[in-house]
């Protein structure tokens, strides 16, 4: 499979999208077996989950209730560390509820342990997370997510929703930045 280039960076392949759909099927199964009769809410943490989230959801029960959060951090290719809330929503979808983040990447941690603080700072009883790639050697919080798709090394993805300065998230597979 061809190499290809976003502003300037080079990327190779890592996960073929047919690993992914694999992936996500097993993640779907794990789903399925734990929240049967009792889904929590369901959170999309956006831009970067929707590939992921609207493949996950195919496979899972079709009335669960479901909906988006999008905060930002990343510039290019580094974390700010600041995490700014575009869209959260209004408390009554989550009040006295279980949430269950839907995330494309856990790195440092840093904002999934935002948003889990936050939606129970807005009554959430409990949040959970589901994500489709986690850098373990990156990850500086004692809890870990409880869905993993795929560990990686330290080193910056696109695709599969996942973007490079808003690009690449349209790519089928994912692939990892070869410039260091
Ligand atoms: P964390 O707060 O865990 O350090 O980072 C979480 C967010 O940073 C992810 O939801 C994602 O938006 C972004 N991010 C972290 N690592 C990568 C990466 O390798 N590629 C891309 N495209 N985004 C990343």
């Amino acid at each position: 499979m061809k190499n290809i280039e976003i502003d300037g960076l080079n990327f190779e392949l890592l996960i073929k999208e047919e690993d992914i759909l694999c992936s996500i099927k097993l993640l779907s199964q794990k789903l399925n077996d734990s929240y049967s009769g009792e889904w929590p809410v369901i959170l999309v943490v956006l831009n970067g989950a929707i590939f992921f989230a609207g493949e996950l959801l195919k496979h899972i029960d079709e009335f669960v209730e479901f909906s988006c959060v999008k905060v930002h951090s990343y510039d290019g290719k580094v974390s700010s560390g600041n995490i700014i809330i575009d869209y959260i929503p209004c408390c009554d979808i989550i009040k006295n509820k279980k949430v269950l983040l839907i995330e494309d990447i856990v790195d440092t941690g840093l904002t999934l342990d935002f948003l889990t603080k936050e939606l129970k700072k807005r009554g959430a009883k409990d949040v959970e997370c589901v994500t489709l790639l986690f850098k373990p050697h990156k990850y500086n919080f004692p809890n870990l997510p409880k869905y993993i798709g795929f560990n990686i090394r330290d080193e910056f993805v696109v695709g599969y929703g996942m973007d490079l300065n808003q690009k690449g998230r349209g790519l089928k597979n994912i692939y990892k930045n070869i410039n260091n």
